[in-house]
């Protein structure tokens, strides 16, 4: 059994900033289950919101951020989200991050709901610049152990505190003990047919602290993107994002007939908030009978190909130039603002765990996040987890050993692949951008079904991924079935408004563990 100070779970950018911060004060281990680096971050376009503008502020950012989240923003989560966050891009730059610039001054781009242009940005890559940075420092500087191509596959619990975890690694289950982990997994947006997401977004790290009996918070709210590249009779891996940093820039949206919408649905139009955005298309999808709207680049008065090269390439392969053709768009799954219940250093409901990143929820984007906010979200409280653990010298306790592994269930589905395609599908059907109280009891049957049908099985990555997926799934489905109003990006037909008489408040869900009988 292996035995470090600190493990964190995850190298998008909240897990290289925590442990980077970490390895300043103790022995650091680094485990991700693709290469490092690899997931959301590395393929993030827009951009990174900091008000670092002259003509800008920390009060706007928390203005526009606070009015996105739907009443759901916990104040004080954003009040440092806003505050630190500039502090955390200067030091980002200090490292060697090259963000775009106009004669020698940083550039700041525009995006929906931002009252400012405040968003950094490299390109339409700005991920793949972050993560470079980060990596690169991180190895440069030698001090965290890495662990790539190793799948967490369960938290290792003892007298209900976290002390490490088992890893799946060449086909056998390993144990690695700490003081204190740190889960930075990222997302889980896999778990719909359309999304956006990496293929590695399935949502363990929530799987893995509710099985460990950990809290968490507002899983009913996932933000759709208004605008996935959605070529009539592609299939779902054909999918990719166009950042709204093109709407920003003056890129336009007109449905099947040619005709510009938004203006009918939001009086900001194009640069509405991403969940009327994505509704609205939904709705004049439905109102057609067509499979995608249409946005029109053309007007841009900006080099396309220079600006945005990703895009511009991604386009061009598929026959289309972005400068002179409409780009068929469609809404798809994007970014979990529920998961794990933390507070604002990174805490969990449980001793010795923590988490931050996308994995996390604690309130910094409530029912709907703003754009650009969550790569900074990843910053600042990874940066605030390894700040605090440093400070804490009770961390420095000695982990207890000879913690069992108990394996957990696995699918007894004919094939793996076959549930996580029928999970992806039922998602979407019943749980997407326009949801019921009918679908959703449906969904939450089904869902409850194929939960039980599981049982044990050999342990293999992809078998355990699923049966995350399964888990948040499910749990996504109940919370979305419990709230009966809509809020941000969780829209019910049957309760079509807002209702702060009774909703203006989060859903905790905590599992509920059997207490063996005794017997006589
Ligand atoms: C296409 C796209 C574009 C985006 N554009 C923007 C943008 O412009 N601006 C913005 O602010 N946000 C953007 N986002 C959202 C943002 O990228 C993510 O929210 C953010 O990068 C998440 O960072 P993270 O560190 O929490 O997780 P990630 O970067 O997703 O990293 C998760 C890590 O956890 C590891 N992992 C997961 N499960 C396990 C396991 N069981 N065992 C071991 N390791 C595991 C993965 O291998 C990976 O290393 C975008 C997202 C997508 C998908």
């Amino acid at each position: 059994m292996t035995s470090v100070d600190f493990i964190v779970i995850g190298s998008g950018i909240a897990g290289l900033t925590a442990a980077r911060e970490l390895s300043h004060g103790g022995e650091t281990l680094l485990i991700s289950k693709g290469a490092l680096g690899e997931g959301a971050t590395q393929v993030a376009q827009g951009g990174i919101a900091a008000a670092m503008r002259k003509d800008d502020s920390p009060t706007f950012h928390y203005a526009d951020t606070i009015r996105a989240g739907a009443g759901l923003c916990d104040p004080e989560a954003v009040r440092i989200l806003v505050e630190e966050g500039p502090l955390r891009v200067r030091e980002l730059i200090e490292l060697g991050a090259i963000f775009d610039r106009v004669d020698g001054e940083l550039d700041f781009t525009r995006e929906a709901a931002h009252g400012q242009r405040r968003i950094l940005h490299v390109g339409d890559a700005t991920g793949r610049e972050i993560g470079r940075t980060l990596g690169t420092v991180l190895q440069s500087e030698g001090k965290v152990k890495l662990l790539s191509h190793a799948m967490v596959v369960d938290l290792m619990m003892d007298n209900g505190r976290c002390v490490g975890c088992w890893v799946l690694q060449d086909g056998e289950i390993l144990g690695y003990q700490a003081s204190a982990v740190i889960l930075a997994t990222g997302g889980c947006g896999q778990i719909f047919r359309y999304n956006t997401n990496p293929k590695g977004a399935t949502g363990d790290g929530i799987a893995l602290a509710y099985r460990a009996g950990a809290a968490l918070q507002d899983m009913e709210f996932i933000q759709f993107h208004p605008t996935t590249f959605a070529k009539p009779g592609g299939t779902p891996d054909s999918r990719f994002l166009i950042t709204e940093a093109v709407r920003g820039e003056g890129a336009v949206l007109r449905n099947d007939e040619g005709q510009r919408f938004m203006s009918r649905y939001h009086p900001d139009a194009e640069l509405a908030p991403r969940d009327v955005v994505a509704r609205s298309i939904f709705q004049e999808m439905q109102r057609t009978g067509a499979g995608q709207v249409w946005l029109d680049m053309r007007e841009i008065p900006l080099d396309l190909a220079a600006r945005f090269p990703t895009i511009y390439a991604k386009c061009k392969a598929e026959g289309l130039d972005i400068g002179k053709d409409l780009i068929p768009v469609a809404p798809a799954a994007h970014y979990m603002m529920g998961g794990v219940k933390t507070d604002v250093c990174g805490q969990t409901s449980i001793p010795g765990l923590y988490a931050g990143g996308e994995v996390a929820c604690l309130g910094v984007h409530g029912a709907n996040r703003l754009a650009s906010n969550s790569l900074l979200d990843g910053l600042v409280y990874g940066y605030r987890i390894a700040s605090a653990l440093l400070r804490n010298a009770q961390m420095k306790l000695h982990p207890p050993r000879n913690v069992p592994f108990v394996p957990f269930a696995n699918s007894a589905f004919s094939t793996n692949a076959e549930l996580r395609l029928a999970l992806q599908d039922a998602m979407w059907e019943w749980a997407g951008i326009s949801r019921s109280g009918e679908g959703l009891a449906r969904l939450v049957a089904q869902l409850s079904d194929w939960q039980v049908l599981c049982e044990p099985r050999g342990a293999d990555p992809e078998s355990c991924e699923t049966q995350n997926m399964l888990q948040v799934g499910l749990l996504m489905a109940q919370a979305a079935l419990a709230r009966t109003e809509s809020r941000g990006s969780h829209y019910r037909e049957d309760f079509p408004l807002r209702d702060d008489e009774h909703w203006s408040r989060h859903q905790v869900i905590v599992r509920v563990f059997s207490v063996p009988s005794t017997g006589s």
